[in-house]
């Protein structure tokens, strides 16, 4: 039966007092002893005004309070403050839809939980996922490799955990993280070449994460550290916590970013610095933890500046200069050949290391502890 939708239409397919999933308030938060729920905005989906949500089966739709029973798939627009649902008013800035039998998709990936949708400044899906399904999404996006092993894997699992709770500690409005690398690269069901040896992990460390002081540590992670982690004041001009002040690692030389080199044009490193050319020399000025550069000194124009070096990389192109562990620089045709090791801020558990780590046979709470050292892994749930 082709189910056309407008809501005197939909009547038939009302009913009310339906839940099993816990409302979008009423997961909010985090409540020791159970399974958070996580609101991550699906950022990565971009500014459109509509999308489909597909899938198989039906799905309830909550309407502000409303229960419809609909097909997939759904095709939902922002009207200014409102949204539409195949093509009618649905008179409500906000609805929900709970899966059926099978996960909820979009744009071909499936997602674990239910979606909120929003008509805010733009049209904004959140996805409300338990955490140990968040954290598997997490892996999936944050370690496709041909192998993990589990113990490297449940590792990244307790960061992730504990990352992710300290923002769900935030409590803030509409979502606690988004899914692209400002918070974790988030890929819901999307599998990864290893999926077995992530869930695997995952499974293992249920409810672990890392805590300090009594509060899930703020566990940042990185792919490569090039030989020693750094600290928080190194790469983000951040007070030190023990547990982020840098550790020794040498067990992530299998790292294509070892070591690296990369020649930057002239032009960005002058817009990156804010300087006018030509630029005459680009030199580390100040080292903190890990041999990574806390500040450079570039000579251009006749000027002397001094910048941060973490945010001139991200300006630069964090894919570019691939960290702030850099060892020398010098002038080549086309631009400045920078030479240095590592990918990515250095802070915390380094990526490559912990599966060094797990190949020399640490567990993964050893490998999470050696990371961050001074904090606790502990169990939620
Ligand atoms: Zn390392």
């Amino acid at each position: 039966m082709k189910i056309r939708t407008g809501l005197a239409g939909l009547f038939f397919f009302f009913f009310t007092g339906c839940s099993g999933s816990p409302t979008y308030t009423e997961a909010q938060g985090f409540n020791p002893g159970h399974e958070p729920q996580v609101r991550v905005w699906l950022r990565s989906l971009g500014n459109a005004d509509e999308v489909t949500i597909g899938g198989a089966g039906e799905v309830l739709v909550d309407l502000e309070g409303v229960s419809l029973r609909l097909p997939l798939p759904l095709e939902i627009e922002r009207h200014g403050e409102q949204l539409w649902m195949n093509g009618r008013n649905a008179n409500v800035s906000e609805l929900t839809v709970h899966p059926g039998e099978a996960d909820l998709e979009v744009r071909g990936t499936a997602y674990s939980g239910f979606l909120v949708v929003r008509a805010a400044e733009q049209l904004q899906l959140i996805n409300m996922v338990a955490l140990d399904d968040y954290t598997l999404g997490v892996l999936r996006g944050e370690l496709p490799l041909p192998h993990v092993d589990p113990a490297a894997a449940g590792a990244q699992a307790i960061a992730v955990r504990a990352y992710t709770m300290y923002y769900i500690e935030k409590k803030r409005d509409v979502y606690d993280v988004d899914d692209t690398t400002l918070y974790q690269r988030y890929v819901g069901q999307k599998l990864a070449p290893d999926d077995l040896n992530l869930r695997s992990g995952v499974y293992a460390t249920r409810g672990l994460y890392m805590s300090y002081r009594g509060r899930p540590l703020k566990a940042y992670y990185h792919s490569t550290c090039g030989g020693s982690t750094t600290d928080e004041a190194t790469a983000f001009g951040e007070p030190n916590r023990l547990p982020l002040s840098g550790v020794d690692c040498n067990s992530c030389q299998q790292s294509k970013y070892w070591r690296w080199a990369t020649v930057v044009p002239e032009q960005k490193i002058l817009e990156a610095a804010r300087l006018k050319g030509p630029l005459q020399g680009i030199e580390v000025a100040d080292q903190g933890r890990g041999g990574r550069a806390r500040t450079l000194r570039l000579r251009a124009g006749g000027k002397t500046k001094i910048v941060p070096a973490g945010d001139f990389r991200l300006r630069v192109g964090p894919s570019l200069l691939r960290s702030t562990y850099i060892v020398s620089t010098g002038r080549v045709a086309g631009g400045w050949k920078i030479e240095g090791g590592g990918w990515g801020h250095g802070v915390g558990l380094c990526q490559m290391g912990a599966l060094g780590l797990a190949g020399k046979g640490l567990s993964a709470t050893e490998i999470a502890e050696h990371y961050y050292p001074g904090a606790q892994t502990r169990k939620a749930y």
